[in-house]
C-alpha cells in the first residue's frame, strides 16, 4: 500500500523549528516530531508500506495520518507533487508580515498615523516591491497582510 501526502499539505521547515506541516489553506504551520516529519517524506507515493522491511512503527503513523486527512492511499502513478516536498529555509519561522505597501492614501484624516496622503516616510520602487515578495518567499513565510495608506493607490498592487 503507498501513501500520499495530502494536496493540502507541504512539508517545511525553518531553524530552530525544522519539522511542519503546513496547511495551505489556511497558512499555517503544525510543528511535528522528527518521526513524524521522516514517516511524512515517505509519503510520496512511491514508497510501499506492505513490504516487510517497512518498520511496524511507520506502518502505525501512515495509518495515524490517513485518519487524520494528512496523508491518503495513493492511486496508480499518483506522485507528491514538487512543492509539498520537504524545504528547510535557513532563517527564523515566519508566520506572517504586516506590510505598508505605500504611505499614499486617497483620504485625509487627521488622525492618520502614516501621514498620508504625503508618503512622509517615502516610497519603495517597484523593482524593491518585488525584491521583498521574492525575499518573502524565500524566507517561507506563511502569509503576508497588506496595507498602506491605502495599498490599492499603488499602480503595481495586483502585480
Ligand atoms: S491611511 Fe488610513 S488613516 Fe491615513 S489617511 Fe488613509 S484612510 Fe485615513
Amino acid at each position: 500500500m503507498r501513501y500520499i501526502l495530502d494536496k493540502r499539505f507541504k512539508l517545511r521547515g525553518w531553524d530552530r523549528l525544522p519539522n511542519a506541516v503546513v496547511d495551505r489553506k489556511g497558512a499555517s504551520a503544525h510543528f511535528v516530531d522528527v518521526r513524524t516529519m521522516e514517516a511524512l517524506r515517505l509519503r510520496d507515493g512511491k514508497v510501499d508500506f506492505s513490504l516487510p522491511l517497512v518498520p511496524e512503527e511507520l506502518r502505525e503513523t501512515a495509518r495515524r495520518l490517513a485518519d487524520q486527512g494528512v496523508v491518503h492511499e495513493a492511486r496508480q502513478g499518483e506522485v507528491v507533487a514538487d512543492n509539498q516536498r520537504y524545504r528547510l529555509y535557513p532563517n527564523r519561522y515566519m508566520k506572517s508580515v504586516h506590510w505598508s505597501v505605500t504611505g499614499k492614501c486617497n483620504c485625509r484624516c487627521r488622525h492618520c498615523y502614516m501621514s498620508a496622503p504625503d508618503a512622509k516616510y517615502g516610497e519603495i520602487s517597484h523593482d524593491e516591491a518585488m525584491s521583498i515578495v521574492a525575499e518573502m518567499g524565500a524566507c517561507g513565510a506563511l502569509s503576508c497582510s497588506l496595507t498602506g495608506g491605502e495599498a490599492l493607490v499603488r499602480d503595481d498592487f495586483w502585480e
